[in-house]
Order: C-alpha cells, then sequence, then structure tokens
C-alpha cells in the first residue's frame, strides 16, 4: 500500500537515472548495457562521462548525456601518465582525490533544471568511491556497478592480508609457484601480477578505499586462552574463524605451552610472563587440578591487565572485546575494569556446566570420595542422575577446590558479554534450553570449532605422520585407535594393563602414549616384555598423532578415548564409536553422555583392567552392539554436517556472534 501511494505522488514525473561509468571500455560497456536495460523498464537516462574516453554520444540518441571535466590538463601528475595500463589507473587516482566538485557542480546544475523529474538514484562504478560523499551531501541515492566478477573482489578484499603476510613484495622467487594458502586459487605470482606493490601506495589506498567504502574499520579481538592444548586449540580455531570474517586477531598468551606464531603469521602474539612453568613440574604427583588454576587466576591478573591497558591506549577504538577462556575467570573483573567487553569461551560441553552446576561439591563432600567398597559407588547421584558416585569421585580429589573454581568460573560467565560454546544446537538441546534460562547474557553454539579450521595447525607437539601410511594398508574399521589427550596421567599398572588388553584382543591398535604420560616413566620403559616385538606390524606406538585424520581414515575402527571434549568432538564428526576411560574434571561427565545418553560408545566402567578392556574392545568391534552405536554416531555426524553447513544452526549462530561483536 506504501508503495502505491508513493506511486501516486509522483504520477506524472518520471524517474531519472544517472549512470557514471569508468572511463575504460570494459567499464563503459557494462555501465552502458545496464543503461539500456533500465530505458526498457521505463526510466529516462543522464549519462556523466570524462572527456577521457568520452562515449559517441550519437549511438545513443535515446540518452542524455552530461560532461564532467576530469583531470586538469595542466596538471602534471596527470599529463605526465600514459592512458593505458597502470598510467591509465593512476589518472583515476588523481580523479578520484579531486572529481567531487566537478560531479556535484553538474550534479546541482541537473538537480534544478529538470524539475518535472524525480532523480530515483545514481549509478556510479564501484572504482570511483569519491561518488559516495558527493551522492550523501546532496542526499540522492547512489547504487554501485561493480563491472568485474566476485571471485576477483574477494582476492582484493584479501589485499590488506597479503600486504601484512610480505606477498606484495616477496622477497624469496622460489616461491612464485606455491599456492596462497589463505585464497587457494591463487598462486603467489599471480599476486604480484596484479600489480599492487603495497596496501599504502595510491592504488592500494584507492581499493582500501573500495573496499571500505561501507564497511567500518576492521576491529580487533583480543583472544586469552588457557594454556592447555584442549584449550588453545578451540580458541585458535576460534580466532581463524572470526579472522575469515574480517576481524583481527591478537593473542596474549601465556610463556607456559606458548603457541608457535609462525603458524599463525596472519595474528599478533603478545607473551605475558606468568610464571606457571615453576610449579607445572608438579603435575605428576600433585593430582590436585584445582591448585593449577587458581594458581593460573592469581599470576596472569597483573600482566594481564598491563597488556591490555597498553593496547587499549595505543588503539582504544578498533579493540572490539576480549575473549577469554571460562576457566580464566579472573578476566571479567579486568576486562569490567578497563570498560572492555568481554565473552567467555567455555571449551568443554554445557552438560558439563549444568552438572557442575547440580553437583553437592561445598555441601557434601564427602560423597566425592567414595572407593569401591562403598555400597553406593554405581549408585546414581540424586543431584545429577546421568552420573554415578563412581564417576564423581574422578572430578577432583579436591571437592572445595572444585566447588570454589566452578562457583567463580559460572559467576563471572554469567557476568560476561556473551558465552561462547564449542558446541552445536542438535547435540546439546536439552541442555540449551536449560542454559538460557539458567545464564541471562547472550549463548553462541557455533562448533565443532575444528569443522571449519584443524586441530593440526595449533598443535603444540609435532604429529607423527608416518602412521598414515600404516594405516592406509589396513583393512576399513580394523584399527583400535587409542589416545588419553594432552594431560591425564596413568600409573605404571594402568599402563601395563592397556598393552595387554590390547594385545590380548588380537585386532590391530595405533596407540599415543605421549612421554611422561605414565607417572614414574619417561616413554615406554613400563611396557611388558618384548611387547613391541610381539606386536610387530599388527600395533603401533606414537608419541602423538594428527588425531582428526587418524579418526576420518577409513581403517580406524573405534577410538578408545579419556573422553576430553575436543577428542569427544571430533569423534562425533568422524562417525567413530568410543570406548570411555574418562581420568578427571569434565571427562567423567562428557564419557556418561557418550555412553548412557547419546549412546555412541560404551563404557570402560572397571577401569583400566585387562580382561574388561579384551570384553569392551570387542563389544564395539565385534559385537552388533556395536554396529547400533556406529548407526546412531553417523546420525550425529550428519547432523554435525548440517548444522554447520549454509543455514544450519550454528553456521545462523556464527553469523549472529559477528553480527554481535561487530555492534560493540
Ligand atoms: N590430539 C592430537 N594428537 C594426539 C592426541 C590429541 O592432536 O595424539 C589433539 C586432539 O585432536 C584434541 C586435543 O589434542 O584436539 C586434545 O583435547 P581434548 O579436549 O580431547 O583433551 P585434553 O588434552 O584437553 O585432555
Amino acid at each position: 500500500m506504501e508503495n502505491e501511494t508513493q506511486t501516486e505522488t509522483t504520477v506524472g514525473r518520471r524517474r531519472r537515472i544517472i549512470l557514471f561509468p569508468l572511463p575504460f571500455q570494459g567499464h563503459i560497456n557494462p555501465m552502458l548495457q545496464l543503461a539500456n536495460l533500465l530505458y526498457s523498464k521505463g526510466f529516462s537516462i543522464t549519462i556523466f562521462h570524462t572527456n577521457f574516453n568520452a562515449p559517441k554520444t550519437s549511438n545513443y540518441p535515446h540518452f542524455t548525456f552530461r560532461f564532467i571535466l576530469d583531470n586538469d590538463p595542466q596538471d602534471e601528475r596527470v599529463s605526465s601518465l600514459p592512458s593505458h595500463g597502470m598510467g591509465a589507473f593512476n589518472r583515476l587516482f588523481v580523479f578520484n582525490e579531486h572529481g567531487g566538485d566537478e560531479l556535484r557542480h553538474e550534479l546541482e546544475l541537473l538537480l534544478a533544471s529538470d524539475e518535472d523529474e524525480h532523480v530515483s538514484c545514481i549509478i556510479t562504478d564501484a572504482l570511483w568511491h569519491f561518488t559516495q560523499s558527493v551522492a550523501d551531501s546532496l542526499n540522492i541515492p547512489r547504487l554501485v556497478l561493480r563491472t568485474s566478477s566476485l571471485f576477483c573482489f574477494l582476492a582484493y578484499a584479501s589485499f590488506p592480508l597479503f600486504d601484512d603476510l610480505g606477498y606484495l613484495n616477496l622477497a624469496d622467487k622460489t616461491r612464485l609457484d606455491e599456492q596462497v594458502v589463505e585464497f587457494p586459487v591463487l598462486k603467489l605470482k599471480d599476486i604480484i601480477k596484479i600489480g599492487f606493490k603495497s596496501s599504502k601506495d595510491p592504488i592500494g589506498q584507492m581499493l582500501a578505499s573500495l573496499l571500505n567504502m561501507d564497511a567500518p574499520q576492521r576491529k580487533t579481538i583480543v583472544f586469552f586462552p588457557l594454556p592447555f592444548q584442549g584449550h588453545i586449540n578451540p580458541m585458535l580455531q576460534l580466532a581463524n574463524i572470526l579472522h575469515t570474517h574480517g576481524f583481527k586477531i591478537t593473542v596474549i598468551h601465556a610463556q607456559y605451552n606458548s603457541p608457535n606464531p609462525s603458524n599463525h603469521p596472519h595474528f599478533t602474539f603478545i607473551p605475558i610472563d606468568e610464571g606457571f612453568s615453576k610449579i607445572v613440574d608438579q603435575a605428576a604427583t600433585n593430582r590436585d587440578g584445582t591448585y593449577f588454576m587458581r594458581y593460573l587466576n592469581e599470576s596472569c591478573v597483573d600482566p594481564l591487565r598491563d597488556c591490555l591497558a597498553k593496547l587499549l591506549l595505543d588503539d582504544r577504538e578498533t579493540i572490539a572485546c576480549v575473549i577469554s577462556d571460562v576457566a580464566f575467570y579472573f578476566t571479567q573483573a579486568v576486562a569490567d575494569e578497563l570498560k572492555l567487553p568481554r565473552l567467555a569461551l567455555r571449551t568443554g560441553s554445557m552438560g558439563c556446566v549444568l552438572a557442575y552446576d547440580a553437583l553437592p561439591f561445598h555441601s557434601n563432600k564427602t560423597c566425592f570420595c567414595l572407593t569401591k567398597e562403598d555400597s553406593d559407588y554405581e549408585v546414581s547421584v540424586p543431584e545429577y542422575p546421568l552420573l554415578k558416585f563412581k564417576d564423581i569421585a574422578k572430578i577432583s580429589i579436591n571437592p572445595q577446590g572444585m566447588g570454589d573454581f566452578a562457583t567463580n568460573m559460572f559467576n563471572q560467565m554469567k557476568a560476561s558479554s556473551g558465552i561462547i560454546w564449542n558446541t552445536f544446537k542438535e547435540l546439546e538441546e536439552s541442555a540449551l534450553e536449560t542454559i538460557s534460562q539458567d545464564y541471562p547474557t547472550p549463548s553462541f553454539t557455533l562448533g565443532p570449532f575444528h569443522k571449519y579450521f584443524p586441530a593440526s595447525s595449533t598443535s603444540l607437539i609435532e604429529q607423527d605422520r608416518t602412521i598414515i601410511s600404516w594405516l592406509d594398508k589396513q583393512p576399513p574399521k580394523s584399527v583400535v585407535y587409542a589416545s588419553f589427550g594432552s594431560v591425564a596421567h596413568i600409573t605404571e599398572l594402568e599402563f601395563q594393563e592397556v598393552a595387554h588388553g590390547l594385545a590380548n584382543v588380537g585386532l590391530s591398535f595405533l596407540w599415543v602414549v605421549r612421554p611422561g604420560m605414565v607417572i614414574g616413566s619417561d616413554w615406554l620403559e613400563s611396557l611388558p616384555e618384548n611387547f613391541e616385538e610381539r606386536m610387530g606390524d599388527r600395533g603401533r606406538i606414537v608419541q602423538w598423532s594428527p588425531q582428526q585424520e587418524v579418526l576420518a581414515h577409513p581403517a580406524t575402527g573405534c577410538f578408545w578415548t579419556h573422553n576430553g571434549w575436543n577428542s569427544t568432538l571430533e569423534s562425533i564428526c568422524e562417525g567413530v564409536p568410543m570406548i570411555c576411560s574418562p581420568c578427571f574434571a569434565d571427562q567423567p561427565v562428557n564419557a556418561r553422555y557418550v555412553s548412557d545418553f547419546w549412546k555412541i560408545g560404551v563404557f570402560l566402567e572397571d577401569g583400566f583392567e585387562r580382561t574388561g578392556i579384551e570384553m569392551t574392545i570387542k563389544r564395539v568391534m565385534m559385537n552388533i552392539e556395536g554396529d547400533e552405536i556406529r548407526e546412531r554416531i553417523s546420525c550425529l555426524k550428519d547432523k554435525v554436517n548440517v548444522s554447520v553447513d549454509e543455514g544450519g544452526s550454528s553456521f545462523q549462530s556464527l553469523n549472529n556472534l559477528v553480527d554481535y561483536i561487530s555492534s560493540f
């Protein structure tokens, strides 16, 4: 109705469109073709053109033409330039600099003379970036005609990044045939051929201005990961995801487990001195994880505040927010003090947050210490019936400390500007409902992050890739893959039981034994005698694997895991059934969800003991039960793919997050 009314008020008045092509053949053609199209739809057409490369007006008797004086022939910058190639481009730059007055003058004349005609808009070439401010000043809508491909536009949009990476002036000429990792359709030599030397030179500036015409300046997000592999991986994956959505990335990080900056040349890294290395050696003997978390939450306060304050002093305008791990609960107070929005990244599951929230860490500490001899050991915990008392006994040896840690973490999550979860809606739908009620701050479920960026790029330990060729020789779904993550420790006895279990089951296996994982051993010293010789080519032991690739390999039949959240998600994404051997913290909760809630794995109920190990592996690898589990986890794999695809829940949530951060 509104449109009809508008048309009535302009009845009797024709609508005129002004088009202003860039004066080069390849730009004039599509602009005049567009003009013809619009003319055929009933618009009157006026073409503005420069004296340089003026179109032949007699070919278009149905258009009116207005001549705009372009560069002053006396202007030395122009008269000395050739009218072709880069010379022509530089002419353009000069005109973009001073053409505003000429264009405004001609437009004013036109608006004053055409009283019977309503000027609908002006359409100008995308490279005439100066025309926007002229149109704005006269209150005329401007449409932009981009005469080239979308793909080329995306390549141009990457030029500031190429400049940062040194591709525009590549010193090492042996790299010319290398593919551009950030834009794989191009080789480095293609970028050089395009001809811009730097985003700071005149042409580069013109392009930057074209690209930024309507976009605000790129904002920076500051990341602060917890210095452990299972937390660094998802945080740097998230940083990469947001980088591809136009944000600049600065990573402030602890010296301990420092990421390798050369793996991320597009990020800025700033180390702070938290002194964690001084105490971390105790980790093999001190099993109280809360002690280490408390230490980090105290030792990082001053260095992080100083570092952030300095960044803000230099560049407050462009810093959008800080994203820190939820386990770094102290960061909320620092961000508040500096008046900087903080988003909290939860690298673990939602289910675990609900479980920690419900468990009586403070009111009934003894229930966390039950042993096999206690009658309640196998019984469900009333506060969270999915869990048994034997599960929560594994969470922490210090329930009071764990309760304090969880309380601090949850309070600061609630105080944050938003929570980012490395999970996807379809996996934890019911938990998401409760979280949305309990945590009023916005929640973003855009995981699994490794679907966008692999963990190999953020691995702190070198991954042994020789095993891929070994896997290639194994039949489909025949190999048991065993790995217990980057932090868990096991006793020598448990280690030997694992070895016997793997040997006795008779299947091929790939086993990750991290140096230092076995308490009291450097690496494999406590293996049963001649174990490796006896296993021969049937079993491979490595220090660290390319886990995602192993899980994606057709030969992998099941994943015997500690159920760290990343490992759990990686297994789901590849549809690989799990055998669950959780060690501590969130792992027992994840394991129960896997075995008893989603039913995509089997819990190794009695810990590391050879008979139980053999039976459990057989249930998954050789029984119909294993086939059913495989079917269920394949369904989840399909759901993950839908969720990260265009229009899916994670895809949508990522867009929401990008909009949200852009609004800061
Ligand atoms: N990982 C790996 N190679 C290995 C074992 C693990 O690259 O041999 C990676 C794995 O893909 C995951 C991370 O290390 O991304 C471990 O995180 P998780 O949350 O599963 O466990 P955590 O190490 O925190 O206990």
